[in-house]
C-alpha cells in the first residue's frame, strides 16, 4: 500500500513537472513565435525579436523589435499577389525613443516591401500606438516581400518598436486616364552646405512664368499625347523654406521627397494626386555655384508614396526664358514639365514589363533638339507610340495603357477584400496548425 502511495506520489510531482516544463516551453514558443515571418537584419545578432504579451494592442501579443545599435532590422513574408492590383498593408504601431542615424523623415518604423522604394510613412521619436499604411500597386510582380521594419531602406534607426494587428486589402484600380498633378512652387530655399547659410527665394516673374507654363503642360499633355490622357494641376505656393537637399554623386544636389514631406504632406493627404512637381531655386547671381548641381535642370524617375515626384529647377538667371513663352526665343516652355512627367511613364512601362524606347535616346532613332521647340516632335512620338524602329520598321514608344495605370491610392479600396495572409491562429487547433506548418517551413528552408 505504502509503496503505491509514494508511486502516486512521484507521479502526481512528475506530472507537475512535466506541466511546468510544458508551460514554460510553450510561453518560450509564444514569445518567440513569428509565425510565418522570416527576421531579418543588417547587423547579425543585434536586434532583439519578441512577441509581446505586456505591450499589446489586441489580445494577441505584439510583435516587438529592440536594438540599441543603429541598424535596419525588420520581419517580412513573402505574400502572393495578383499583377496589376493595388494593395493596402495595414498595421498598429507603437514606438519607444526611435531614432535615425541621419536626419531623414523616411528612416524609422514602417510597413515597407522589401528591395523598393514603396513604404508607408515612418515614425520616430515615442509614440502611442497609431495606424500605419502602404499603398501600392503590384505592377508586374506575382510576389512581393512585406517587411515591418524598423530603420528603412533610406538608412539605420534604433529603438523599441511594437507592431499589431496586421492586415492586408486587395483593391480595384481606377482605370481612367485623368490625371492629376500637385505643383509645389517653393518661395524659400535655406540651406547649409559645407559651412554655408545659403538663402534664396523666388520672385514674382517666377511665379508667373511658372503658373503660365503650367498651364501650358495641362494642355500639351491632352494635344501631343492626342487625348490619351488629360491632366489637371493644383498650383500650391509654400513660403515654408526647404531646409536640407539631399546628394547624389551624378546630379549633385536635388530635392528629394523626404526633404519637403513635412511642407507638403498635409496639402496632399485625402486629395488622389498621380503626380507631384516640385518647383525650387537653387541657385541666383550671388549663388551661382554653392550649391553644386551636375547640369540638371529638371529631376525624375523619382517617387513619392507611389506617386509620380520630379524637380523642376529654376534657372540661376533671373532673366532667363527656360520657363517662358516667347515667339521668338521658346514656344515650348513647358518642355522641362513634360519631360519629367514622360520620365515616369517610362518608369512605370518598364515596371509594368513594356519593353519601350529609353526617353533619352531620341538621337538614336534620328530625332533632333530644336531651336524653338526642343524635343517636341520626339516627345509627340514617343506619346503615341509613333517612333519608326529602322532595324524591325515597327512603331514604338510608350503603351496606350500606360495613361492608365496611375498610382495605388486610398480609393481604389471602397470595397473590402481582406486577404488572409497576416491572420493570426485564433485557438490551440490552428496554433498547432501553423506550427506545423512553422516546422515544414523550416525544414524545407533547411532542404
Ligand atoms: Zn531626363
Amino acid at each position: 500500500m505504502r509503496k503505491t502511495k509514494k508511486n502516486k506520489t512521484v507521479n502526481t510531482i512528475t506530472l507537475i513537472i512535466l506541466l511546468i516544463i510544458l508551460y514554460f516551453a510553450y510561453e518560450f514558443y509564444q514569445s518567440n513565435n513569428f509565425n510565418s515571418f522570416v527576421k531579418s537584419e543588417s547587423k547579425l545578432y543585434v536586434a532583439k525579436f519578441e512577441r509581446d504579451n505586456e505591450i499589446k494592442y489586441s489580445k494577441h501579443r505584439s510583435y516587438k523589435i529592440t536594438t540599441q545599435e543603429y541598424e535596419d532590422a525588420m520581419f517580412l513574408k513573402k505574400v502572393a499577389v495578383k499583377k496589376n492590383t493595388p494593395y493596402k498593408v495595414s498595421c498598429m504601431v507603437k514606438t519607444n525613443n526611435v531614432e535615425s542615424e541621419k536626419q531623414n523623415t523616411g528612416i524609422g518604423a514602417q510597413i515597407a516591401i522589401v528591395g523598393t522604394t514603396e513604404r508607408s510613412t515612418a515614425i520616430q521619436n515615442t509614440n502611442d500606438w497609431q495606424k500605419l499604411e502602404l499603398i501600392f500597386n503590384s505592377k508586374d510582380r506575382e510576389y512581393v516581400e512585406v517587411a515591418f521594419r524598423l530603420g528603412g531602406y533610406l538608412g539605420n534607426a534604433k529603438g523599441e518598436v511594437w507592431f499589431s494587428d496586421i492586415e492586408m486589402e486587395e483593391g480595384i484600380a481606377e482605370e481612367n486616364n485623368e490625371w492629376k498633378f500637385a505643383c509645389f512652387i517653393f518661395e524659400n530655399t535655406d540651406v547649409n552646405i559645407n559651412q554655408k547659410q545659403i538663402k534664396l527665394n523666388v520672385t514674382q516673374r517666377d511665379i508667373d512664368d511658372i503658373v503660365n507654363t503650367i498651364g501650358r503642360f495641362e494642355k500639351s499633355c491632352k494635344e501631343l499625347s492626342k487625348q490619351k490622357m488629360t491632366a489637371k494641376c493644383d498650383v500650391y505656393r509654400i513660403e515654408e523654406p526647404i531646409t536640407t537637399l539631399s546628394y547624389d554623386q551624378e546630379f549633385g544636389y536635388y530635392v528629394a521627397p523626404e526633404d519637403v514631406e513635412q511642407q507638403i504632406k498635409s496639402t496632399i493627404e485625402g486629395k488622389d494626386y498621380d503626380h507631384i512637381f516640385i518647383v525650387v531655386r537653387l541657385g541666383d547671381e550671388q549663388h551661382e555655384n554653392d550649391i553644386q548641381i551636375n547640369d540638371w535642370i529638371g529631376l525624375g524617375y523619382m517617387d513619392y508614396y507611389g506617386m509620380g515626384y520630379s524637380n523642376i529647377r529654376l534657372p540661376n538667371d533671373a532673366q532667363s526664358y527656360v520657363y517662358r513663352y516667347n515667339s521668338r526665343i521658346n514656344l515650348f516652355p513647358e518642355e522641362v514639365f513634360l519631360h519629367e512627367f514622360l520620365h515616369s511613364l517610362e518608369r512605370t512601362s518598364k515596371e509594368y514589363g513594356y519593353e519601350i524606347p529609353a526617353l533619352h535616346d531620341y538621337e538614336a532613332y534620328g530625332y533632333k533638339y530644336e531651336a524653338l521647340i526642343g524635343e517636341k516632335r520626339w516627345y509627340t512620338d514617343y506619346m503615341n507610340s509613333d517612333i519608326l524602329n529602322q532595324g524591325t520598321s515597327q512603331r514604338i514608344g510608350l503603351p496606350e495603357k500606360v495613361y492608365t495605370l496611375k498610382p495605388a491610392k486610398k480609393s481604389d479600396f471602397k470595397y473590402n477584400y481582406k486577404i488572409d495572409e497576416f491572420k493570426q491562429p485564433e485557438n490551440i487547433i490552428e496554433v498547432i496548425k501553423e506550427l506545423i506548418n512553422n516546422v515544414i517551413g523550416k525544414v524545407k528552408y533547411i532542404l
